[in-house]
């Protein structure tokens, strides 16, 4: 859609919201003109908590969690089992489990899933430290907790042939419940039921 902008402020503004994902032309412009009525040191807590974020979060050293300190929360915690780690795409889904209350173990955030199609390669996400981190740690188990989607399963596959020859089992969530949809999405209960439910995963050929 072309708008006729009587400010070249205003049509920057409008373009930068513009690019948010789901945010069109429309209400990018009814964004900017609520901002703009605003008082400055409203609109000052607004920029501000996005330039403070940028500036200063973090990724978890350990499972690259986001996170506001070098190791974050969960894996600093002395309450949490060290010997399950949970392996997700991104903090959405730390977060979606974290809701179910039904997980104590750790995590391990890959970062997205392998997507040839977008050019994303295991060498972009964070599996070489999963494996780095696997090598002498008391982890009994992993638990892959990926979408079901094509991405999903391909990764879990690359996961599989990466983890075998560690002494541990590895497990995902039960499929179907979530199939097609992201976890983050799949409510509270399932998503807790499902990581109790888990089943080991195996190979089929074929
Ligand atoms: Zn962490």
């Amino acid at each position: 859609m072309c708008m006729n902008f009587s400010s070249k402020l205003l049509e920057n503004a409008v373009n930068e919201f513009g690019k948010l994902p789901g945010v069109g032309q429309k209400t990018a412009l009814r964004l900017v003109l609520h901002l703009l009525k605003q008082t400055k040191e409203e609109t000052f807590s607004f920029t501000n908590s996005i330039d403070q974020m940028k500036e200063h979060i973090k990724h978890c050293k350990v499972c690259f969690n986001i996170s506001d300190l070098e190791i974050c929360e969960i894996c600093a915690s002395p309450q949490r089992d060290r010997s399950i780690i949970c392996v997700v795409e991104d903090t959405r889904d730390v977060m979606a489990i974290e809701n179910t209350e039904q997980f104590k173990g750790l995590y391990h955030v890959l970062g997205g899933l392998i997507s040839p199609m977008d050019g994303i390669g295991p060498a972009d996400l964070t599996i070489e430290s999963l494996v780095q981190r696997l090598d002498g740690a008391d982890v009994n188990e992993v638990i892959i907790a990926l979408s079901a989607t094509m991405e999903g399963d391909t990764t879990i596959f690359y996961l599989y042939r990466k983890l075998k020859d560690f002494p541990i089992h590895i497990s995902t969530i039960a499929r179907g419940i979530a199939f097609g949809g992201e976890l983050e999405y799949v409510d509270e209960l399932t998503l807790g039921r499902s990581i109790m439910t888990r089943v080991p995963y195996e190979h089929k050929i074929g």
